[in-house]
């Protein structure tokens, strides 16, 4: 079988790496460290993300490169030319937050009201044009809502600067929302594309908590606007293996958040709860098979993280009979760090 090259070393890249070898492919992980992707992987290079030869000699040795975090440099990814699925032009805009807006407000999608905050001096502009309350947050680098800062009112603006730690930012406007939601596209090299379901998230300081199928009401209705602007930006970025765009439900429809050119927490739930799971959708997108069905097998499911200290709950959960449990073999548990998920479906009535 071909062997799949993999940027990363995390959990993400562990579950691509299961879902591939269902399939019969194997798994090379190119990362700095190892974690859990190495786990089933049947070979890893050490190097740095930036390090061009070293990327070179580990795509030399694979069939095709894909990568399960955006917050790689995209250049010497690039450098692998074609091999490389996704593209470097989905690393690229979803890795900065500020070509991301652009992007897709070219493509009709809104995200709340911003502006760029490059250094200190441009804040207080900044907070004039978008008010407050507001979210400062890093262009780079950011996930589970590290690199953020709210300001109440432009009194925070010294405070807010100083926790993100003086990095480029862009400031948005604080949404009301009641209710968040993400959409799953996955698109194939011959510009096919299936989406997921809505998927209702409930996220705990800044960290996904719960993802639920069905979404409530107010989601549903703002499903059809959210899903054709997914297709739209994966067609545009010639995206090829699964997307993910999260939403605010905001009063006067879907607000855009943020992107993600990969698999997605939010997605985990469809290694039980659909008919082809994300990570096997991916695989299949990547490696130019047809595509998988994407309905939910269920009719309610909800995948929940287990973070840090909820390493507390999992022999509980072994005894719960229907819970998926899923550990992502990190050593350590610290607050905030994700270790594992539970997935729990509801089957339909019969
Ligand atoms: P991820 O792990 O999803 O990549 P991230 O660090 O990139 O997270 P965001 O998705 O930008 O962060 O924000 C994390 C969470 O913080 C959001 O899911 C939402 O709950 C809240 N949040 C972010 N921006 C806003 C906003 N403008 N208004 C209201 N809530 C927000
Ligand atoms: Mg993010
Ligand atoms: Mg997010």
């Amino acid at each position: 079988g071909a062997t799949i090259g993999i940027i990363g070393s995390g959990q993400l890249g562990r579950m691509i790496g299961m879902a591939a070898a269902q399939l019969g492919y194997r798994i090379h992980v190119y990362a700095p460290e190892s974690g859990p992707a190495n786990d089933v992987a049947f070979t890893h290079t050490r190097g740095a993300y930036d390090d061009a030869a070293a990327l070179a000699a580990f795509a030399a040795q694979v069939d095709v490169v894909t990568y399960e975090f955006e917050n790689v440099a995209a250049e010497p990814i690039a450098g692998l030319g074609a091999k490389v699925r996704p593209s470097t032009r989905s690393l690229e805009v979803a890795q900065d937050r500020l070509a991301e807006k652009a992007f897709v407000e070219a493509l009709g999608g809104r995200p709340a009201r911003w502006a760029p905050v490059p250094d200190r001096a441009a804040l207080d502009a900044a907070i004039e044009a978008v008010g407050c309350p507001a979210v400062l947050k890093t262009t780079r680098f950011g996930y589970d809502g590290k690199g953020q800062a709210r300001l109440a009112s432009t009194a925070d603006a010294y405070a807010a600067w100083s926790a993100i730690g003086g990095a480029p930012a862009v400031l948005e406007a604080f949404v009301p929302f009641e209710h968040e939601f993400s959409i799953l596209v996955v698109r194939g090299g011959d510009g096919a594309s299936l989406s997921y379901p809505p998927v209702h998230n409930v996220h705990r300081d800044g960290i996904l908590d719960v993802s639920r199928i069905p979404a409530p009401a107010p989601v549903a209705a703002q499903w059809t606007e959210a899903a054709a602007l997914a297709g739209r930006v994966a067609d545009a970025l010639g995206h090829v293996g699964v997307l993910c765009l999260e939403f605010f439900c905001g009063a006067e429809g879907p607000v855009f958040n943020e992107m993600a050119p990969r698999v997605h927490n939010s997605g985990h739930w469809t290694i039980e709860g659909a008919v082809t799971s994300q990570f096997e959708n991916h695989v299949r997108a990547i490696c130019g098979l047809p595509l998988g069905p994407t309905a939910a097998t269920g009719q309610s499911i909800a995948m929940t993280n287990l973070i840090g200290d909820d390493v507390g709950e999992w022999p509980a959960l072994f005894g719960e009979p229907g819970a998926h449990v899923h550990l992502y073999g990190k050593h350590e548990a610290r607050p905030g760090r994700k270790m594992g998920h539970v997935t729990r479906v509801e089957p339909f009535a019969t």
